[in-house]
């Protein structure tokens, strides 16, 4: 089965650092069993598109889409604007844009619909905080159950990201990991009769990547600060 390696960006690079990691990058044979995803900013999404599309298993994707499916939203990239590009997945919900931007799952959850609507992969972030550790199960369950309203999972990948980790350089235990993703599997699978594809994040590296990829209900990892370099984020791609 293959695995997830999906690289964000955030809000770093502009537009020549961009094209320079593209045309490194294009350069890379892949592994057969992994699914690379790059989420550049979105200015660049069309040239990224048209300089990978002929690679295998290799796509492109949004950090964000709009709330609204279209119209007065002064400065908002919507889902269909999104696919017009060649981009093929859009990551929602992550923690920055939950916790600096105020975003609610209610909110997280419009824009799943209309991502998928349009022929968009959603990559929905869930995840504690550092205090909600104890609870984190619930604190999880409720993000999934108001983030997934009426979604069909099978179209979707879910990214586990404790936020406690993102950015950090403090990773998350392996047997964590299994935990959570083990208890959504359970939550969701016996629901829709369906196994969701889950991702995890938080400070993945070259030195980590393998152990956690090598765990069986862990389908890929979503990477943040070790995906800027090239040739960092292509030893993660290996692992
Ligand atoms: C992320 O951006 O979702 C992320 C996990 O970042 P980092 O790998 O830097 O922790």
């Amino acid at each position: 089965m293959t695995k997830f390696i999906i690289a964000n960006y955030k809000m770093n690079k502009n537009f020549d650092e961009c094209m320079d990691y593209i045309n490194t990058f294009k350069n890379f044979r892949l592994p057969r069993e992994r699914t690379v995803v790059i989420c550049p900013p979105d200015y660049v999404l069309d040239n990224f598109a048209s300089v990978i599309h002929k690679k295998k298993n290799c796509f492109v994707g949004a950090q964000d889409s709009a709330i609204e499916r279209d119209g007065s939203m002064t400065g908002e990239l919507s889902a269909t604007m999104i696919k017009s590009t060649g981009a093929k997945y859009v990551i929602l919900g992550h923690s920055e844009r939950r916790n600096k931007l105020g975003e609610t799952s209610g909110e997280v959850n419009k824009k799943v619909k209309l991502a998928v609507e349009a022929g968009l992969v959603p990559i929905v972030c869930v995840g504690e905080k550092l205090e909600e550790t104890k609870k984190r199960k619930s604190v999880i369950l409720n993000q999934l159950k108001e983030s997934l309203k009426g979604v069909d999972i099978s179209k979707i990948i879910i990214a586990y990201e404790p936020i406690w980790a993102i950015g950090t350089g403090k990773t998350c235990d392996v047997k964590d990991i299994q935990f959570v993703h083990q208890y959504i599997k359970s939550k969701l699978s016996t629901k829709n009769n369906f196994e969701p594809v889950i991702v995890y994040g938080g400070s993945v590296k070259p030195s980590n990547a393998g152990e956690i990829l090598s765990l069986e209900c862990v389908d890929g990892v979503l990477v943040g600060g070790s995906s800027l370099d090239p040739y960092e984020f292509y030893k993660i791609v290996k692992s």
